[in-house]
């Protein structure tokens, strides 16, 4: 074994299984290999790798500690870890497919409780003429709620430069329902998106891999330092996972901010008496809409499994 002075620092580019590639502190990249079953990198993970007895490939020796993850709602009601160290979440929607909101707020939730920015992009901007009202106005109340919104189009590249801006020196991942545009987005802001994939799959020999695999992309900010784009199929309509109810009311931050003020500290702002979130709905603080949303979520998630 390498004694520990011959570690190096990495970050991880592309997982899929117990191999991906790895980019080191001097800006190559390398095939890696785990050092042990037990190690599960992901995307946008920082680690210390090794170099193998022969060849390129690199051993992984070890995770650093992840400022946040992002998770996904797998089988049996597990969590699945799917990237690592975000700063920004790229929510997506549409005039088509009609917009779900109570997936953005979803969404936005996971945002919130991972501390990272959320960005509401409405896609298909040259399809505005088919918008009802309703979406217009979910829209005019997150940017009333501090959120960045972004119209955009793919056909017409209306909004794209202020996506990739978005991303300017961070890592960000872009989510939202089948058929917003994400893809579309993904090769309007990485002309190599593609490429990358096919390359993947040649590698490997197991085409599989472009399915399964999870990649990060530089993305070209105008003059500023450049981003990273987490892209992965089973991430991009992914339904999120909270591990604790406080991640769903710190989730909602219209309703977060109304807490202050009920009259109990532990108020669920489901049947509480002096609960100000109600009291918020009555004064147009706090949408009717967005307060479903949390009552909705708050009782999808297992209370029992998550009382502290
Ligand atoms: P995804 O499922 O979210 O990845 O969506 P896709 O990128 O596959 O796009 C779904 C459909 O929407 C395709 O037919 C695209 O050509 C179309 N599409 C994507 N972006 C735009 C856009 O900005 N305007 C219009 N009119 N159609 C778009
Ligand atoms: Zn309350």
């Amino acid at each position: 074994m390498s004694p520990p002075e011959h570690f190096s620092d990495g970050l991880i580019t592309a997982a899929y299984g117990k191999r991906g590639r790895l980019l080191t502190a001097e800006g190559t990249e390398h095939r890696f290999l785990l050092k042990g079953r037990k190690l599960k990198p992901v995307c946008g993970d920082r680690v210390r790798w090794s170099k193998a007895a022969t060849g390129d490939t690199v051993i992984l020796e070890s995770l650093q500690e992840r400022q946040n993850i992002l998770q996904r709602s797998g089988r049996k009601g597990k969590a699945d870890v799917m990237a690592a160290n975000l700063n920004v979440v790229l929510i997506v929607i549409a005039a088509q497919p009609k917009p779900d909101f109570f997936l953005t707020d979803r969404y936005i939730a996971t945002a919130e409780s991972m501390g990272c920015e959320a960005v509401i992009i409405r896609n298909k901007a040259d399809l505005s003429h088919k918008l009802d009202d309703s979406t217009e106005a979910e829209m005019r109340n997150y940017a009333k709620l501090g959120y960045r919104t972004i119209l955009s189009s793919t056909k017409d590249n209306t909004g794209i430069s202020d996506v990739s801006a978005a991303l300017q020196a961070r890592t960000g991942i872009l989510v939202g329902q089948s058929g917003v545009g994400k893809s579309s987005l993904i090769n309007a802001l990485i002309p190599t998106a593609a490429v990358a994939v096919a390359e993947l799959s040649v590698g490997t020999q197991e085409g599989r891999h472009t399915t399964t695999a999870s990649m990060m992309h530089s993305v070209a900010v105008g003059d500023g330092e450049s981003g990273w784009l987490i892209d992965s199929p089973g991430v991009r309509d992914f339904l999120p996972y909270f591990g604790d109810i406080r991640d769903i009311q710190a989730g909602f931050i219209e309703i977060h901010k109304a807490a202050d003020e009920c009259r109990f500290a532990n108020c669920q702002h489901m049947r509480e008496p002096g609960c100000a979130v109600k009291a918020g709905i009555e004064t147009d603080a706090i949408t009717q809409r967005r307060y479903d949303s949390y009552k909705r979520l708050y009782h999808m998630t297992d209370e029992a499994k998550l009382a502290p």
